[in-house]
């Protein structure tokens, strides 16, 4: 791995490329594409960095999509409708800590120079197979190392955010974030209680999807402090769950799961970061449980699902993840679901208006058709009309 060698730039992005070059505008690959091809990591999205301003990039191709006009970005969208990010050489003109006022008509350097991490700003001219990396991100590739582009403690003041993706990538390709950035870190701390909940969202979302380990990434919101001002509840997790997180696969890294079996009231965490409903709602029924059926004979099993109706999906998954092994009623759950035995009131044989025409009225109606459900879910073969209405007969 080193700056001499050609990278194999997907076709529809050298086409874009080509595109805005044959224009005359500047223009290279920038940032989490080129840092990962130097890692050989498969990363689909290119970041390109172009002369061309917005409305010249849009006036350029048929599809685009407005990603962050604001600061210069124009979604383009390859055959295969890939987005690919194309951002305008800029630089940051001022910032509160949360938002930048940017400034074209200046260089791809200007343009590095405004990137968090030397990981994030090394370039490569698509066509040319040129790099540019004058803050030596490639060495510090090639060491596993975090740092700051420039002065770091001035770099987190300008976006706090940048101290997250600092744990981000660190977590993510199990680097170090070099001693200088991380002390910076530290001393800013205070100053990402400033961030929106949306942003601190993204960041622990994106970073429980792409950290090697969990427990890793638990570990570097706690040292930095980040875990103290804006997810205490991390601060409370144990050692032997820490250990569970550790070992949690790549291919079970629901955000809404993993932040339930990390957080005691993962509800309350997520409403205060401002997530959807969905969400919100998924993680309270993935709390009040119950986790797991009384038994495991169908009967039991049954009556759970009918109980837990929608979350029953989450629980079985929330059990997987929480004892490292599939739950052991999964099987029969879905047996069940794909022969359609009923599970609630609206699935039986007779409703509400069958048993007021044999008499019953008011809340009496509502306790009997509890009652045929509970003996429906013992044995779904009862749920005829003839077999329900004889039962319910008998309890008039
Ligand atoms: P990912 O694989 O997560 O997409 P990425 O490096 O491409 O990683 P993006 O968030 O897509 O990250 O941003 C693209 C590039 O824009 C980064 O590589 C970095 O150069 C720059 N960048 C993004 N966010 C910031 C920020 N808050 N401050 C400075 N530079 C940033
Ligand atoms: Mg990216």
């Amino acid at each position: 791995m080193s700056l001499t060698g050609t990278l194999a730039i997907p076709e529809d992005v050298l086409e874009i490329a080509r595109t805005l070059e044959e224009a005359g505008y500047e223009t290279w690959c920038v940032g989490g594409a080129i840092r990962d091809a130097l890692m050989k990591h498969p990363h689909a999205d290119y970041d390109l960095a172009t002369a061309a301003t917005p409305a010249q990039v849009q006036s350029l191709f048929k599809h685009t999509a407005p990603v962050g006009e604001k600061y210069g970005t124009v979604g383009v969208l390859d055959k295969r409708r890939v987005l690919h990010e194309v951002t305008t050489f800029r630089r940051d003109v001022t910032t509160d800590g949360r938002h930048a006022v940017v400034s074209y008509g200046v260089s791809l350097d200007d343009d590095l120079a405004r990137r968090d991490f030397t990981v994030n700003a090394l370039a490569y001219h698509p066509i040319r197979h040129q790099w540019r990396d004058p803050y030596s991100g490639e060495p510090d590739i090639r060491r596993g190392v975090i740092r700051a582009v420039g002065d770091p403690a001035q770099r987190f003041r300008e976006d706090y955010l940048r101290i997250l993706r600092a744990i981000r990538f660190a977590a993510r390709f199990e680097f170090t974030v070099e001693p200088a950035t991380w002390a910076a870190a530290l001393a800013g701390a205070d100053g990402l209680s400033r961030l929106s909940a949306e942003r601190v969202r993204d960041e622990w979302f994106k970073g429980l999807a792409t950290a090697r380990s969990v427990a890793t990434l638990v570990r570097l919101w706690r040292e930095s402090g980040a875990a103290a001002r804006l997810l205490p509840e991390l601060e409370e997790v144990g050692a032997e769950l820490l250990a569970r997180a550790g070992a949690i696969g790549p291919e079970e890294r629901d955000p809404i799961l993993l932040t339930a079996l990390l957080a005691h009231d993962p509800a309350a965490m997520l409403r205060r970061l401002k997530a959807s409903g969905a969400q919100i709602e998924r993680a309270a029924a993935i709390a009040a449980g119950p986790e797991s059926p009384a038994g495991l004979d169908d009967a039991a099993v049954r009556r759970w699902l009918s109980v837990t109706g929608k979350a029953a999906g989450d629980l079985t998954a929330f059990w997987a993840l929480r004892h490292a092994s599939p739950a052991p009623w999964a099987d029969a759950a879905r047996r069940i679901v794909e022969r359609g035995d009923p599970l609630s009131r609206g699935h039986l044989a007779v409703n509400g208006g069958d048993l007021q025409a044999l008499g019953a009225s008011g809340p009496r109606i509502g306790e009997l058709l509890a009652e045929l459900l509970e003996r429906v879910l013992d044995d779904p073969s009862r749920n005829t009309r003839d077999a329900l209405i004889a039962l319910a007969r008998g309890r008039l």
